[in-house]
C-alpha cells in the first residue's frame, strides 16, 4: 500500500510550490501549459512518501492525498 496523490487541475493555478517543496517533486510533479494557462500534472505518483508538504503549500485546495492500493 502506497500514497496516492492527484491534482485537481480545476483548483490548480500551476505556482509550482507543490513541486518546489516537496521531497520527491521533479519525480512526482512537473508544470505545464494546457488551454493557455499553467497547471500541475503528477507524473508518477508512487514516489510519493505521504508527508503532507504538498497539501500544506498548496493555497488553492488542489490536491488529494490518500491511503492507495
Ligand atoms: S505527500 Fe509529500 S511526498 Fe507525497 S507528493 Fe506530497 S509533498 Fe510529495
Ligand atoms: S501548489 Fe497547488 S496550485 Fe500550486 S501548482 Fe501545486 S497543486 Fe497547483
Amino acid at each position: 500500500m502506497h500514497e496516492k496523490v492527484r491534482v485537481n487541475p480545476g483548483r490548480c493555478n500551476g505556482c509550482g510550490e507543490c513541486l518546489v517543496h516537496c521531497p520527491k517533486g521533479p519525480r512526482i510533479f512537473k508544470i505545464v501549459d494546457r488551454d493557455d494557462r499553467k497547471v500541475c500534472i503528477v507524473m508518477d505518483a508512487s514516489f510519493c512518501l505521504g508527508c503532507t508538504s504538498c497539501l500544506t503549500r498548496c493555497r488553492n485546495a488542489a490536491i488529494e492525498l490518500w491511503k492507495g492500493g
